[in-house]
């Protein structure tokens, strides 16, 4: 239950995944060899195999986003937070 987290506890995988938004998101391409991947902020998943045009990007209203403090936008394109630190 993520509210009953400590402020800096970090977030699961599966919380990554269930509070993503993505699947709403103009630049959202379901692919047809990967259908279930998004969380792409996340280092176990980075890029899509098949976003590739920017439409906008809906992570500034995530929750995963403002709780994991992520700097960055456009993961499904530009790779996980980590991938766009380098
Ligand atoms: S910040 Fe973006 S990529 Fe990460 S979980 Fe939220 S909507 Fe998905
Ligand atoms: S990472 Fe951003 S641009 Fe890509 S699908 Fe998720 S919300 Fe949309």
């Amino acid at each position: 239950m993520i509210f009953g987290k400590k402020i800096n506890e970090p977030l699961s995988k599966e919380e990554f995944l269930s509070l993503c938004i993505c699947q709403t998101c103009p630049t959202y391409v379901e692919c047809e060899q990967t259908p279930a991947v998004k969380a792409f902020c996340h280092p176990t998943f980075g890029k899509s195999a098949c976003i590739t045009q920017q439409k906008g990007c809906l992570c500034g209203s995530c929750r995963v986003k403002q709780k994991m403090k992520l700097k960055h936008f456009y993961f499904c394109v530009l790779g996980s937070e980590e991938q766009q630190e380098k």
